[in-house]
């Protein structure tokens, strides 16, 4: 088998601890073999973040924008312990909320579904893919607390000084207020990157919130993705066969419960961040879920959705053998490749983050699993270290030249 030929470099995203480990190997034993990989490399770990004053992250991010597909690792967000453990010169930003910010992105998170381990939802049978808005309402709020009676008001200055005034509650006692608010120009980023990507995956698109009750704010963002949709969208989803709909939250999650899945859901922030962890939880593992960031023009940027898994770092340094589970981060890369070939026209590339992924479920389906995998396994289980995982993984590839 000659090695696949690559037209374009993938932007690779190197990052830290236990998943920088499962980086390299993963290169070398599922990649270098058999794809002629061109990367455009950047290292965005911690210390060379530090080196850099964090411009290595801002590069990294511009070269996604320029080449349009991006793969990377799992990265340290430090905090106040992290300064003193690598000595950083600041407490750096987080380089996902960095790259999110350049892209303008959205992120997809998807469970990678395997048999044997079924979803707490028993007629789930497909993955269920959120879409988080990442902008504003409550993660940008302003809230007080009222010591007493009073009058409480929405107030707007127009840069002409002209004032708009609602009230929004005549308290008698305590209470509490907050303000909260969104940009035309963020949920329309946010619609398009849904949009984008249901037709990247053909795969039909929800959108909830609660309009009935919020007439205004939420209405607002129904209405600026139906305009979108209708402008944009909605002869290439006719074309595609796949659906655009809108509901109320209430009515989405009773159907949600009652799908088979693999559909995507695109929710606003707060509804997002816990219904993720929701859909998240009952599908299994942590480990087994994948995220993408795809930004309104297109450009798409594949991750796991889990950490750097410290605890099996400090492990695997002792020289213990962990048992840390590769397969988000490979269905990391499959995931780039595969839309890289999509884009540069690169079938062999294509069918290739098949195989890859298909030899993953072979082994986990022929019981060889890691730890975290085998404790929600159904059938006859063997757990292995991450090293035996990896090349049972491999063993399933075509032998290569
Ligand atoms: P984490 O790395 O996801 O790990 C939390 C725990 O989940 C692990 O200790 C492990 O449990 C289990 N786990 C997660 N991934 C696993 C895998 N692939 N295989 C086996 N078990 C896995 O989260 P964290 O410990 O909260 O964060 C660690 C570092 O990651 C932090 O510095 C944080 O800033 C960073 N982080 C980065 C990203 C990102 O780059 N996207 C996301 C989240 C966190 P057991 O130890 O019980 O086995
Ligand atoms: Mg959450």
């Amino acid at each position: 088998m000659a090695k696949i030929q690559m037209k374009t470099p993938l932007v690779e995203m190197d990052g830290d601890e236990m998943t920088h480990i499962l980086w390299g190997e993963i290169k070398q034993l599922f990649l270098e073999p058999y794809v002629d990989l061109k990367t455009e490399y950047y290292d965005l770990g911690l210390r060379h973040r530090d080196e850099t004053n964090d411009q290595v992250t801002i590069d990294s991010a511009n070269a996604a924008l320029k080449y349009g597909v991006a793969v990377k690792c799992a990265t340290i967000t430090p905090n106040a312990q992290r300064v003193k453990e690598y000595n950083l010169k600041q407490m750096w930003k987080s380089p996902n909320g960095t790259i999110r910010a350049i892209l303008d992105g959205t992120v997809f998170r998807a469970p990678i579904v395997v048999k044997g381990i079924s979803p707490t939802v028993r007629t789930w049978e497909k993955p269920i893919t959120i879409a988080r808005h990442a902008y504003g309402d409550i993660y940008k709020n302003s809230e007080m607390a009222i010591p007493g009676p009073g009058k409480a008001e929405l107030v707007f200055t127009g840069e002409d000084g002209q004032e708009v005034r609602q009230p929004i509650f005549d308290f008698k006692g305590p209470g509490i207020i907050q303000g909260i608010h969104n940009l035309d120009k963020s949920i329309s980023s946010f619609a398009h990157a849904c949009f984008q990507y249901a037709l990247s995956i053909h795969q039909d698109l929800w959108f909830s919130t609660k309009d009935t009750i919020s007439k205004t704010y939420d209405h607002h963002f129904k209405d600026l993705f139906d305009a979108i949709y209708e402008e944009r969208y909605k002869d290439a989803f006719e074309k595609a066969g796949i659906q655009y709909f809108y509901t109320l939250i209430d009515d989405a999650v009773a159907r949600i419960i009652r799908s088979k899945g693999g559909i995507i859901w695109a929710c606003k922030n707060y509804d997002g961040d816990v219904m993720s962890d929701m859909v998240a939880t009952a599908f299994g593992s942590l480990a087994m879920m994948t995220s993408v960031l795809v930004s309104p023009n297109g450009q798409y940027e594949y991750e796991a959705a889990h950490g750097t898994v410290t605890r099996h770092y400090y492990r695997y340094l002792k020289g213990e053998e962990t048992s840390t589970n590769p397969v988000a981060t490979i269905f990391a890369w499959s995931g780039a490749l595969r839309k890289r070939g999509e884009l540069d026209g690169l079938p062999e590339l294509q069918k290739f983050a098949d195989t890859l992924e298909k030899a993953v479920m072979d082994t986990i389906n022929s019981g060889i699993m890691t730890n975290d995998l085998a404790a929600l396994y159904e059938g006859e289980a063997n757990p292995v270290n991450t090293r035996m995982f990896l090349y049972a993984v491999a063993s399933r590839l075509p032998a290569a030249e």
